[in-house]
C-alpha cells in the first residue's frame, strides 16, 4: 500500500534534483515495508555523532552522505568496528579527509552513524527495470559467487512465495546457506520474508528503477539488510 511517509522520502530527492535515495532514506522505505535495516542517525557535526553513538551504542559504522557519492567505499567513505569515542572522531575526521582527497567535487552533507552489524554470510537481493518485461528481482550469496560467478536468481515482480523458495534454492551457493565449515544453517524463512517484502515494494512504487540491497547479513538468528541503494525513474 502506497503511504505519504513512503511518497514524502521520494519528493524530497525530486526536489533536490536527485535521481537516486541516500541511504538512510532508502533504509527509512524498507523500514515502512517492515524489511530488517540497521539503526541509523544522520548527524553534521562531531558533537551530533558522538550523540547518535551513545543512543545507538558502540561498535558503530561511519558513512559519508553527499547527494554526488553512490559508492561509498569507493571514496573511503565507510569506516567500520569503531568501538568508542575516541575512535569515533579520529574516523569521523579521516572520512571526511577521506572524501576530500578523493572526490574534491563532492558536496558532504553529514555522516550517517550506524549500528555494527558482526559478521556473518551476506547476502544480496537487487531489482532492476527490464524495458520489455517490467520490474524484477535477484537473490544471490555475496562476494564472489556474485561478482565472479554470476551465481544468482532472477524472477519477474510480483513474486509468490513458491518463487521465492525457488529462487533460494535455485543458486548454486545455496548450500552455504544450509551452513558450512561449521557455521550454523542461515533462516531461510527470513530470506524468503526479505524477498517478498522486497517485491511488494518495488511492484507498488514504479518510481524505483533500481534496488540494491547490498549486503545483507544473514545468520542462524535472521537477518539485517546492512546497505541499501535506491536509483529513481
Ligand atoms: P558501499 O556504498 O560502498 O556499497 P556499504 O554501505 O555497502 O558501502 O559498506 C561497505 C562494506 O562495509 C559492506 O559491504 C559491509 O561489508 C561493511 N558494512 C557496511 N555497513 C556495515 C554495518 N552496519 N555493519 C557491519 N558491516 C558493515
Ligand atoms: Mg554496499
Amino acid at each position: 500500500m502506497r503511504t505519504r511517509e513512503v511518497d514524502e522520502v521520494f519528493s524530497k530527492a525530486v526536489d533536490e534534483g536527485r535521481n537516486f535515495l541516500l541511504e538512510h532514506e532508502a533504509k527509512k522505505i524498507c523500514s515502512l515495508y517492515e524489511l530488517p535495516v540497521t539503526k541509523v542517525i544522520p548527524t553534521k557535526s562531531e558533537e551530533e555523532a558522538l550523540e547518535a553513538a551513545r543512543t545507538i551504542g558502540f561498535p558503530i559504522v561511519l558513512k559519508i552522505i553527499s547527494p554526488q557519492i553512490l559508492h561509498k567505499s569507493d571514496v573511503g567513505g565507510v569506516i567500520v568496528g569503531i568501538n568508542d569515542e575516541n575512535e569515533l572522531i579520529s574516523s569521523y575526521r579521516k572520512i571526511i579527509r577521506n572524501v576530500k582527497d578523493r572526490m574534491p567535487e563532492a558536496e558532504i552533507t553529514g555522516v550517517l552513524v550506524q549500528e555494527m552489524v558482526p559478521h556473518s554470510t551476506e547476502i544480496i537481493v537487487g531489482s532492476t527495470y527490464d524495458p520489455t518485461f517490467g520490474p524484477t528481482i535477484m537473490f544471490g550469496v555475496g562476494g564472489i559467487f556474485v561478482e565472479i560467478l554470476e551465481d544468482v536468481s532472477f524472477r519477474l515482480i510480483p513474486i509468490t512465495e513458491e518463487d521465492a523458495w525457488e529462487m533460494v534454492n535455485e543458486i548454486k551457493a545455496h548450500k552455504i546457506l544450509d551452513g558450512v565449515r561449521g557455521n550454523p544453517p542461515v533462516d531461510k524463512k527470513s530470506i524468503i520474508e526479505v524477498l517478498l517484502k522486497t517485491s511488494a515494494m518495488v511492484n507498488e512504487y514504479p518510481e524505483i528503477r533500481e534496488l540494491d540491497l547490498n549486503p545483507i547479513m544473514a545468520s542462524s538468528d535472521g537477518i539485517i539488510i546492512v546497505d541499501a541503494r535506491i536509483i529513481l525513474q
